[in-house]
């Protein structure tokens, strides 16, 4: 396979016998399952894998399992052409990039990967199935690609979350590595979603990470001061124009999800979902009570 500093465009391949053929000879293996539209976020991930595999694989594939009826499946940004750009940057060697008929050629699965309870909180609430879609396409990647490791981004805790459940629960022979949030110079974490903000949007939006740092700051007075100074940020927020409609906030434990106690100690995750006109947007930081 190419060397780590070999920054020529990587093989695009569309299915997996294409796949299994560019995987031959390939020593260790990195996954970073991605949905495309790919921003600094996402090569951010590319290069932890870079640092620890001898070949990196991006995965690109609009996963229609874990979109609801009403979400914006048809809508998501798509680019093959500037992703592969980006994977080029990044030293990616192989960019697996699969029709949605080539996953599901019988269509919705009838076996799925259920997240169970942790899966129905917080972003199970808003998007029922979500994380079924998720799991079921993650594992799916998994067996195909079959890689050493994976990385996924904390920007989505939750996720992280349940594949690290997914894969200790169902002995899955990977190493999960997450990465720290990526976020634009205004605060906003880098997201494909972003895209769809107006400018005034934008601005609006800013509220979420203003709210987590909001929380962070009043953390040294515990956690029940912590979610009061985030919540206060995201009221008036939601008095602005445009508004930030808030979906929830939930300062958590990290393993398992559950809203932990106004005198809890030790780690927690401060999750959070608003929407922005048309835009939902999702973010969360790390707190240390
Ligand atoms: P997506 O294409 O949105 O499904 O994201 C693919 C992977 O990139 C997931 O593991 C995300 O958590 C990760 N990711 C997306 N945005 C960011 C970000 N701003 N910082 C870090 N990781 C991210």
């Amino acid at each position: 396979m190419t060397s780590s500093t070999d920054r020529s465009a990587p093989l695009v391949v569309r299915t997996p016998h294409e796949l299994r053929r560019a995987l031959a000879d390939a020593g260790r293996t990195a996954l970073v399952p991605t949905m495309g539209a790919l921003h600094g976020g996402h090569q951010s991930l590319m290069r932890i894998a870079r640092e620890r595999a001898d070949t990196v694989v991006v995965s690109i594939f609009v996963n229609p399992l874990q979109f609801g009826p009403n979400e914006d499946f048809d809508r998501y940004p798509r680019d093959l052409e500037g992703d592969t750009a980006r994977c080029a940057q990044e030293g990616v060697d192989v960019v697996f990039a699969p029709e949605t008929e080539t996953m599901y050629p019988a269509g919705r699965p009838m076996v799925t990967i259920e997240a169970g309870e942790m899966g129905e909180r917080l972003e199970g609430t808003s998007r029922p199935g979500h994380f079924t879609g998720v799991l079921t396409v993650v594992g799916k990647l998994f067996h195909l690609v079959r890689p050493d490791l994976a990385v996924f981004g904390e920007k989505d805790a939750q996720q992280i979350a349940l594949i690290r459940r997914m894969v200790a629960d169902l002995d899955f022979p990977v190493e999960i590595v997450g990465a720290p949030i990526l976020r634009d110079p205004d605060g906003l974490a880098s997201s494909s979603r972003n895209v769809y903000l107006s400018a005034a949007e934008r601005t609006a939006a800013l509220a979420l990470s203003r709210s987590l740092e909001a929380a962070r700051s009043a953390a040294g007075r515990g956690a029940a001061a912590a979610r009061t100074a985030a919540a206060a940020v995201l009221e008036e927020a939601a008095g602005g124009e445009p508004p930030v409609e808030p979906d929830y906030l939930a300062l958590i434990d990290p393993s398992t999800f559950a809203e932990v106690a106004d005198d809890h100690r030790g780690d927690a995750v401060l999750a959070l979902a608003a929407r922005v006109g048309t835009t939902r947007l999702i973010d969360n930081t790390s707190i240390r009570f």
